[in-house]
């Protein structure tokens, strides 16, 4: 992207030069008719008639081109006061041969009428002469095309210049594609991209093609033409296409999806033409497209309230011709990347289109750790830091998230003038990301407090003897983003979750509101985001895990996604799934409460301790509680949760 910035402003210097020499133009343009008009004196009729037609001092009148009347002064009034300055020869000896005065008419007509007016008295000697001029000057006739003509240029330079980096107007078919060339140094390297190591053995061929095409082409191998990447985003897709093209040395076209879909009818489908232009006159060449489900969107889809439906069509119609079109040999590869692989056209993953497909995932324990090493290597770290410890407390975290922690850290240890990031720099770096900023100015009332004290020791304490529930690591009743009060778990990373799990998650989540109810006798819309998943969980465990009972071993899972608008069951059965989830829930909560009710003491206990310190840890919870029956397993991948008020 330097390279943009350094054309600009080669661009911006050469617009000067000429800015400069178009004034310089225009002024020359200009000065005969600036140094005419000035040259002369102007008057109004009333000077005219009362100051020289009354006086007899007027010689002649010229009109010129109907509409200025120049006024020559008889020589003889050359020393008169009023004159004498006007019939001075600016150019040293003699009387200036005038025209000495002019002054704008009307109209010929009313000219001439005022003037006979004026002159009724005279003789026929005195009255003066007129006549008439067409003025050949150039300029005044030129100037009216000229300045139309000018201000455009000006205009479509102004357009053409503010649109060589991105979009335009007049540049609304180009394609707004960047190009990182191969001149580029910063080119992105296998070495950059962590974990990933499937992918990357996939790209990798790839890579080879790009290189050595003729090694495949000669024993007739087509080269792919198209692989899409799917995964979360964040999760390096673009890193991993840029990998591709830094690796084989190849200029590489990054746009994304959404680009091509523009207000105007045509554009996209003219931008798609454009860049795979482009990119065969640079081939062997990368093509990246960045969500390509903006284009690739299912075609037929949810047509009823997309309005720009008919624009993405063209525009992924022209997409499949432009694919269809390039030789397989063209040495054009196109990767794109969504993170929705459910939603794309089918059209676009046949054969001879985006035919191989690789899926990413959010990095596992170990790739946590080989991606926090390639951060890490550009901080200066206190030896506290390690990429172990860091990479076990960021399950679910994106490479994107990781990247972000830290240069994070680094900001916060900057600021506090150390000269090595700490430990202590990511756990805040690690704060602020997992739950938006802590919002220390939102006030809340001594009252609210203690009710979000209260609930959030209803979650520890639950989470605390039921043996299946996720390990508690923190409680804290400091506001963040938008939740009041958290606390965090450790859940392992399973694939599988057995009734049991399911309903101890369940009976944690319900903690809050159980312990608002204990304690107070009164509820609070507190436990909003808890009620919200635990009715999503007890709906997936009748609906689709086959967990309930009366409902039996089927599921309504839709894995395709397509019947959105029809339900697959009954209305008995529709009926039967919410009276069983209600049940379901009903009870949940009164074995909670139940729970607190034995453990009341405790409750209290922790939620004083809450209101005293704020935050508080699982150390502090041992204290109150004991020793958490269930022993915290060390496999060490691990995922957290953060369990929101
Ligand atoms: P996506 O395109 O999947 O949304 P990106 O490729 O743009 O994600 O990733 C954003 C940033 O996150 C990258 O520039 C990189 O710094 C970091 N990142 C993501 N995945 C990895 C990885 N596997 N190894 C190293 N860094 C990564
Ligand atoms: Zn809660």
């Amino acid at each position: 992207m330097d390279q943009q910035n350094t054309g600009k402003e080669k661009g911006r210097l050469f617009k000067i030069g000429t800015g400069w020499l178009y004034l310089i133009l225009i002024l020359a343009l200009l000065l005969p008719s600036i140094l005419d008009y000035s040259s002369t004196n102007q008057i109004t009729w009333k000077d005219f008639e009362q100051k020289m037609l009354s006086r007899h001092a007027v010689d002649k009148v010229v009109v010129v081109n109907n509409e200025i009347a120049k006024v020559y002064i008889k020589p003889e009034f050359a020393n008169d006061p009023a004159f004498k300055d006007v019939m001075k020869n600016p150019m040293g000896k003699g009387i200036n041969p005038g025209p000495h005065f002019q002054f704008t008419i009307g109209s010929i007509e009313s000219f001439e009428r005022k003037l006979d007016e004026a002159q009724e008295h005279f003789s026929e000697n005195d009255k003066i002469n007129i006549s008439y001029a067409k003025s050949s000057n150039w300029t005044t006739t030129l100037l009216p095309w000229l300045i139309p003509i000018f201000l455009m240029v000006i205009f479509f330079r102004f357009f053409l210049n503010g649109s060589t980096g991105g979009s335009s107007v007049l540049n609304f078919g180009r394609s707004t594609a960047q190009l990182l060339d191969k001149s580029d140094k910063s080119s992105v390297t296998f070495e950059d991209v962590a974990g990933l190591e499937e992918a990357k053995q996939e790209v990798k061929e790839i890579v080879d093609f790009l290189k050595n095409p003729v090694r495949y082409t000669k024993l007739g191998a087509k080269i792919p033409k198209g692989v899409i990447i799917v995964g979360p985003t964040g999760t390096g897709k673009t890193l991993l296409a840029k990998a591709v093209a830094g690796e084989a040395q190849v200029p590489f076209f990054s746009l994304s999806g959404s680009e091509f879909v523009e207000m105007f009818v045509g554009v996209g489908a003219s931008r798609v033409r454009d860049l795979f232009k482009r990119a065969k006159e640079k081939a062997p060449s990368i093509i990246f497209i960045d969500e390509i489900d903006a284009v690739g969107r299912s075609r037929g889809k949810n047509t009823f309230y997309t309005g720009a439906n008919d624009e993405r069509e063209s525009t992924l119609n022209q997409l499949l011709t432009e694919m269809d079109g390039f030789g397989t040999n063209s040495g054009v590869i196109v990767l794109a990347a969504t993170n929705r692989g459910d939603m794309l056209d089918h059209a676009l993953l046949r054969p001879g289109r985006f035919d191989r497909h690789i899926y990413l995932d959010l990095p596992n324990y170990n790739e946590r750790k080989a991606i926090f090493r390639v951060h890490l290597k550009v901080l200066i770290l206190a030896e506290s830091v390690s990429a172990d410890f860091l990479a076990s407390q960021t399950p679910g975290f994106s490479g994107a998230d990781i990247a972000n922690i830290c240069n994070e850290a680094a900001l916060i240890a900057a600021r506090n003038r150390k000269d090595k990031v700490e430990r202590q720099d990511f756990m805040d770096a690690l704060d602020r990301i997992v739950a938006g900023l802590e919002k220390k100015s939102k006030i809340l009332s001594a009252k609210e407090k203690k009710t979000i004290a209260y609930h959030e020791a209803g979650h520890a304490v639950a989470s605390w003897f039921l043996k299946n529930a996720d390990p508690l690591v923190k409680v804290s009743i400091i506001p963040r983003g938008k939740s009041l009060g958290s606390a965090w778990y450790l859940p392992e990373e399973r694939q599988l979750k057995t009734l049991t799990e399911l309903e101890e998650h369940i009976f944690v989540a319900l903690a809050g509101r159980a312990a608002e109810e204990l304690t107070f006798g009164e509820i609070s819309s507190g436990a909003l985001d808890d009620l919200e998943r635990v009715t999503k969980d007890a709906y997936a465990m009748a609906m689709y895990y086959g967990f309930n009972k009366k409902i039996g071993n089927v599921s309504f899972y839709d894995s395709g996604g397509r019947e959105a608008f029809q339900k697959p069951y009954s209305e008995e059965t529709a009926k039967l799934i919410d009276e069983e989830v209600r049940k379901f829930v009903e009870t949940s909560y009164i074995n909670t409460k139940n729970l607190l009710v034995h453990h009341q003491h405790e409750l209290t206990k922790i939620a004083e301790l809450l209101l005293q310190r704020e935050v508080i840890f699982k150390e502090d919870l041992e204290k109150i509680l004991g020793e958490r029956i269930e022993e915290i397993s060390e496999t060490n991948t691990m995922e957290v949760a953060n369990n929101n008020m």
